[in-house]
């Protein structure tokens, strides 16, 4: 029998300066401790190769994420890859993202990380508006995207994904227009548009309290995301996930693993873990990270076993939002397993869940409440 897939997520936690709206999990970058920290990474990849029988497994999407992967020297970057592949099996066809902020890398780095085996970036662009870019406290600029865009197929790389963000502070729907209008012009083979929403703590928040900066309009964002889908099936990419949109052969494989209720080991602080039915995750604390690495353990701070109805739950759950779908009787078994078997029917009838034939999806309207409708099905 041919071993399931496997994906592996790489938590990089640094950055140079924090974006307004970030609540992830992340420290300032600083030489010393990113020498630390590559230095657990790379053991935490050792031990977790020993201890989770991955080894026979093969490995087929690597994904550096953070954080700004980048901010690392290239480097140890390639270190990275090289502990990965000492210890794991990856797959000949291994899908490699990395995760990069435009102003952080050169077409020599570039040239190194394909050489490598990298085969995909991911660059954070946001907006190809400045001023967007200024009242979302996001260093960098338009021309550093496009220099990036440019440096990266000089270098050689044919897969590269644009990550934006729409319902931005005074961000109106033409400039949201223009903001893809442009992204079109650089032809990127996939690009993720994700509604702005408002972390609690950070000082994107804080600005809205004091109203220093406009709340997200939600009718406003909903308009912007049917520009989206107008303008890039338009233009020939496929919408896949809520999210996100791909040129025919580019979806991306890892994150279609989350989706499809798949296996990942994730590495890092703060990175989560699904293997064999157990969701498990690691402490987001870089200090307490490296001290457990140093003393020989996996710095892993919570497991939970998932029963079968809880894995059908969170296959339902994420699957809705894959434009193809779920079979139709996977939701109302999970209705079923969980007394939703009203709230489903109403989803239904609202046509917010949509059935095609035997399998079951988020209708558009659905998609546009995709995190409320998860809820309600939780
Ligand atoms: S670059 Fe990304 S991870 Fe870093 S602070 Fe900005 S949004 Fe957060």
């Amino acid at each position: 029998m041919t071993p399931s897939p496997l994906g592996l997520y790489l938590h990089i936690p640094f950055c140079r300066q924090r974006c307004d709206f970030c609540s992830f999990y992340l420290e300032i970058h600083r030489e010393s401790r990113a020498e630390a920290f590559v230095r657990s990474l790379r053991h935490e990849i050792e031990l977790s190769a020993q201890q989770h029988v991955t080894t026979n497994r093969p490995i087929q999407s690597v994904y550096f994420g953070g954080g700004t992967p980048t901010v690392l020297a290239t480097t140890q970057l390639v270190a990275i890859l090289s502990e990965i592949r000492t210890h794991l099996t990856l797959a000949a066809d291994c899908e490699i993202t990395i995760e990069a902020h435009p102003s952080t890398i050169s077409e020599q780095d570039l040239v190194q990380l394909l050489q490598a085996g990298v085969t995909r970036l991911s660059f954070g662009a946001e907006s190809m508006e400045d001023g967007d870019l200024d009242r979302i406290g996001r260093p960098g600029s338009v021309h550093e995207t496009v220099g990036a865009m440019t440096r990266s197929r000089a270098a050689g790389f044919t897969n590269i994904n644009l990550d934006l963000m729409y319902g931005l502070p005074d961000q109106s729907l033409e400039g949201w227009r223009r903001t893809l209008a442009h992204c079109l012009t650089l032809k990127p083979t996939h690009l993720s548009c994700y509604a702005l929403t408002v972390e609690e703590d950070t000082k994107l928040a804080s600005n809205i309290e004091r109203r220093l900066s406009p709340a997200p309009d939600e009718g406003l964002q909903i308009e912007m995301d049917e520009a989206a889908q107008g303008i890039l099936s338009d233009a020939g990419y496929e919408r896949y996930e809520v999210s996100n949109y791909a040129q025919p052969g580019y979806a991306c494989r890892h994150n279609l693993l989350y989706w499809t209720n798949g296996e990942y080991l994730g590495l890092g602080p703060s990175a989560q873990s699904y293997l064999n039915g157990i969701r498990f995750g690691n402490i987001a604390d870089l200090a307490a990270y490296d001290t457990s690495l140093t003393a020989n353990r996996l710095p892993i701070e919570s497991r939970t076993r998932l029963s079968e109805e809880e894995q059908l739950r969170d296959a339902v759950i994420f699957g809705l939002r894959l434009i193809r779908g779920i079979p139709s009787h996977h939701l109302h078994q999970h209705a079923a397993n969980y007394g939703h078997a009203a709230v489903t029917a109403q989803l239904l009838a609202q046509q917010l869940i949509e059935e095609h034939g035997e399998r079951s999806r988020l209708s558009a309207r659905g998609r546009l409440q995709a995190d409320t409708i998860a809820g309600q099905l939780y």
